[in-house]
């Protein structure tokens, strides 16, 4: 998968290299990386993989990027939604990207798609379905499930003093066996 990759940003860095060094190759070729991106609106959030800058002279486009370890050379549609909220966060940050892609590291291949109203709109209406699905005001929907993701070698959940209030998750269970019986 590194091979692949590596492979992928040679081929990304040719055509830059008639008129820079490597490194400048290199730097230009660079995604930004790991980018977080909110949307307030949509309750929503996300670390975005990548977020490139194409093309060469005055028409750059701005490509997303997930990478992808699946052993399916495929955009299956939960990949093409992921990727839609992605466009839609980019586009409430600032503006709509005019590609989407997942890099499939074991294929070292990119597939693609372009960024239409459709792809948006349809982020859009899967992030309002889960919003009316997820949203209640009942505490009883939401029950503590303590396990392991609690408190784990390098840290804790931060919901951690808030669930537990200075109990351990198996204090808390066995106040609930409590209550139960
Ligand atoms: S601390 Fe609370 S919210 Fe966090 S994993 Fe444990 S039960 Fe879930």
């Amino acid at each position: 998968m590194v091979s692949n990759f590596f492979h992928y940003l040679k081929d990304r860095m040719r055509p830059h290299l008639s008129s820079m060094t490597p490194r400048e190759a290199f730097a230009k070729v660079t995604p930004k990386r790991e980018v977080l991106m909110k949307s307030a609106r949509h309750n929503v959030q996300g670390y975005i993989d990548a977020i490139q800058e194409e093309g060469l002279g005055e028409k750059p486009r701005t490509v997303i990027l997930d990478y992808k370890t699946s052993k399916k050379l495929e955009i299956t549609p939960e990949y093409r939604q992921q990727l839609g909220i992605y466009a839609m966060l980019h586009e409430e940050h600032s503006f709509a990207p005019e590609e989407v892609a997942i890099f499939f590291l074991k294929h070292g291949q990119e597939l693609r798609l372009p960024v239409t109203f459709e792809l948006i709109e349809e982020a859009r209406a899967a992030c309002r379905d889960v919003g009316l699905r997820t949203t209640s005001t009942q505490i009883n929907d939401y029950p503590k499930r303590p396990g392991p993701l609690c408190k784990y070698s390098s840290g804790q959940c931060e919901y951690y003093g808030l669930c537990f209030e200075g109990r351990t998750p198996q204090e808390h269970r066995e106040l609930v066996k409590i209550r139960r019986h």
